[in-house]
């Protein structure tokens, strides 16, 4: 048996007749091993007396051990083009070791019988009763959004989807798609993802499709309900990805920009090219340098006046103080300066924007969605609102999209700042 410990058998050599008998020193050849089926060969040799002796011997190792088969799981029911569900069955055996893979299976008169053979021909078969039916409907799984906004005419790229059966498997191919979507159109639409298994259980499933105007916003005309979306800080890395989404809806902003960062040159330049309106925020955006004097502040506001027009060719003079109009943090450098800069840059024909809408992007929050419901509670008509966001925030930029979807299916004109546009200014506190 393989696997059993075998010796070589020991033997006598006898010379002469059985009663003179004389043991004889002889020596073995050929080995068995016990770990391989297989048949062995021993020679046993000896001389004597000038003589050659040789006894050959036939050993066999052989498996009569039968494989295990082990059922993990229970049998419900079998699919009809017999896939078997929720069952595992697993072989083992002595000495080919796991031999899942040699299970064979076949279904007839609502039994499964299952058979497996080891390399020895050693055979193991069980049998279970079975129900042969298949009355699940198979699953779709719709990647991307739902539902997906898109703006007037913009083209729809479907997202995918996946189709899962019990039994059939991956049917994604069998999906039946419909939809009545016109994109020229503003309203809700669907898109029907249809299939059926080869037992004909059907499922479908919706994804919405909401079309919202793109935003309408003609400069010199004023709006009961608008909204000026307000960037600050930036140019920045996140802020290429909101120029694309603006420009998706046709929204017009204010980037008030700051001027230490030479890498997003480019970006500043581009802002200005898609039609948002570029405001002076600073350029260090170093409070202690630009609050410490009216001219300190005002050379660092030179700066990046400079630097906007430098890259755009808009002179600026619409402006959003560090911290607002409205900050104490500029105290602790020189006392009074908010008032003496809202003055001065009054007399020097600037406008100054504050803000009446906090995103709560400044510190309150990384949440996108709350940011969003910030913003979108906060939205009222008849009010200019002023809505204060940074691009060079990741979950700002993430927000965006649906508090514009909001704005647009709410009525609201999304409209950049200009020098006619009523100021909106916090009351001054240093
Ligand atoms: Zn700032």
């Amino acid at each position: 048996m393989v696997n059993s410990n075998y010796v070589n058998e020991r033997i006598n050599l006898c010379y002469g007749t059985k009663h003179t008998c004389k043991n004889i020193n002889y020596k073995i050849k050929g080995k068995v091993d016990t770990k391989k089926v297989g048949t062995y060969f021993v020679t046993y040799e000896a001389n004597y007396k000038g003589k050659h002796f040789k006894i050959e011997k036939e050993v066999k190792v052989v498996d009569k051990k039968s494989p295990k088969l082990v059922i993990e799981g229970a049998f419900t029911n079998v699919c009809p083009n017999g896939k078997v569900k929720d069952v595992k069955v697993r072989a083992s055996d002595n000495y080919d070791g796991d031999i899942t893979d040699k299970i064979e299976y076949k279904i007839s008169d609502n039994k499964i019988i299952y058979k497996v053979s080891d390399s020895s021909g050693n055979t193991t078969r069980k049998e279970f009763d079975v129900i042969i039916m298949d009355n699940e409907k198979p699953t779709i799984i719709l990647n991307g959004d739902n539902p997906i906004y898109l703006a007037k005419n913009e083209k729809y790229k479907e997202p995918g989807y996946v189709a899962i059966d019990d039994c059939d498997g991956n049917i994604t191919e069998e999906v039946i798609v419909t939809s009545n979507l016109d994109i020229k159109k503003e309203g809700t639409y669907y898109i029907n993802y249809e299939v059926t298994d080869s037992s004909g259980n059907k499922n479908t499933i919706k994804r919405e499709i909401i079309v919202i105007p793109k935003n309408n916003y003609e400069e010199g005309k004023t709006y009961d309900k608008v909204i000026y979306l307000t960037f600050d800080d930036g140019p920045g890395p996140y802020t290429e990805k909101l120029l694309d989404i603006l420009d998706r809806y046709n929204v017009k902003a204010t980037f008030f920009v700051t001027g230490y960062d030479d890498r997003y040159n480019d970006v500043l330049k581009k802002e200005y090219e898609k039609g948002h309106t570029i405001g002076l925020h600073s350029f260090s955006h170093n409070y202690g340098l630009i609050y410490s004097s009216v001219d300190n502040y005002l050379n660092d506001l030179l700066k990046i006046q400079d630097k906007v027009k430098r890259y755009t060719g808009f002179e600026s003079k619409i402006v959003r103080f560090p911290g607002g109009s409205s900050n104490t943090v500029s105290k602790k450098y020189a006392p009074g300066i908010m008032s003496e800069l809202t003055n001065k840059l009054n007399e020097m024909g600037y406008k100054y924007y504050d803000w009446n809408i906090l995103s709560g992007d400044a510190g309150e929050t990384t949440d996108p969605n709350v940011i969003v419901k910030n913003v979108t509670n906060a939205i009222k008509e008849n009010k200019e609102n002023m809505v204060l966001m940074h691009d060079i925030k990741p979950y700002t930029v993430d927000a965006i999209e649906r508090i514009i979807h909001y704005g647009l299916t709410n009525g609201y004109t999304f409209a950049p700042i200009t020098m006619d546009t009523k100021e909106v200014h916090h009351s001054i506190n240093n």
